[in-house]
């Protein structure tokens, strides 16, 4: 299963936390909808993708995974 790591930057941790809480179903939802099934088919592995943003800007999507041409084809995907 594709990993989702959220990092989010908000003015102080009690508005990060209530953020984080309102938006990770709905970003952790689309973004394993997209990817849940892609798996390496050189190393069987799955992807990590970790999503850093500020409140109220867009997201940045990082992936990583176990080979160059994995994480493009995930890249891919995220962006389609
Ligand atoms: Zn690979």
């Amino acid at each position: 299963m594709a990993k989702i790591v959220l990092e989010l930057d908000a003015p102080d941790p009690a508005v990060e936390a209530a953020v984080e809480a309102l938006v990770q179903d709905e970003l952790r939802k689309r973004l394993k909808g997209r990817i849940q099934t892609m798996i390496c088919q050189q190393h069987a592995r799955t992807p990590t993708v970790t999503v850093r943003g500020r409140v109220g800007s867009r997201f940045d999507y990082h992936v990583t995974g176990c080979c160059h041409d994995f994480v493009r084809r995930v890249k891919c995907r995220l962006e389609e």
